[in-house]
């Protein structure tokens, strides 16, 4: 089965960032051409067919599958940044962290209203991250079709925050 291929290219590196988190390294994966090109398969089968305009991420590891999941459904890549990263003009969502707050952006133009929008990230944690971009992207009154994850690391309860988008993940990890 192919998640059992892709889980042998996904290392586990203890105590990162810090003692008792155990990090699940992805660059193994990324780096075997057969396997990032079933992982991205993975991640795109669940919305092939559906009327996708934009495929959108927050950086960093975000990027990594959205732009060949933008090419394999025929649509665009819109990428989500950080402040200070993007040139244009700017919506922007801040949000509230367990230390502090983040914020993210979109350029003005990135997503009109009404577009059908797949949102992609790497890993599904507390969700917080995927939660933030979804708001952003109400807030452009985009149509949310879903959300693609490679990885969904279960106990921290990441899904919770995504109802009622429709979530899907290749690894899960309980
Ligand atoms: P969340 O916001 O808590 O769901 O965390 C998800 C974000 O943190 C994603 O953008 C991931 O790239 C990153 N992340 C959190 N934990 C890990 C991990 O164990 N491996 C790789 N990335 C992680």
């Amino acid at each position: 089965m192919n998640a059992d291929i892709l889980r042998r290219f996904v290392r586990d590196i203890p105590d990162l960032p810090k003692p008792g988190i155990l990090f699940r390294d992805i660059t193994p994966l990324l780096a075997d051409p057969e396997a990032l090109k079933l992982a991205v398969d993975a991640m795109a089968a669940p919305f092939a067919g559906k009327e996708i305009d934009v495929v959108a991420a927050a950086e960093a590891r975000g990027f990594i599958f959205a732009a060949p999941l933008a090419l394999r459904l025929g649509a665009g890549f819109v990428p989500i940044r950080k402040p200070g990263k993007l040139p244009f003009d700017r919506n922007s969502f801040r949000y509230e962290l367990e230390y502090g707050a983040d914020e993210l952006e979109v350029h003005v133009d990135g997503v009109s209203k009404g577009e059908n929008v797949l949102l992609v990230d790497d890993l599904l944690a507390t969700g917080g991250t995927m939660e933030a971009c979804c708001r952003l992207l109400e807030q452009c009154e985009a149509n949310i079709i879903g959300c693609s994850f490679l990885i969904h690391l279960v106990p921290l309860g990441g899904q919770d925050r995504l109802n009622p988008y429709t979530s899907h993940s290749v690894l899960r990890y309980d």
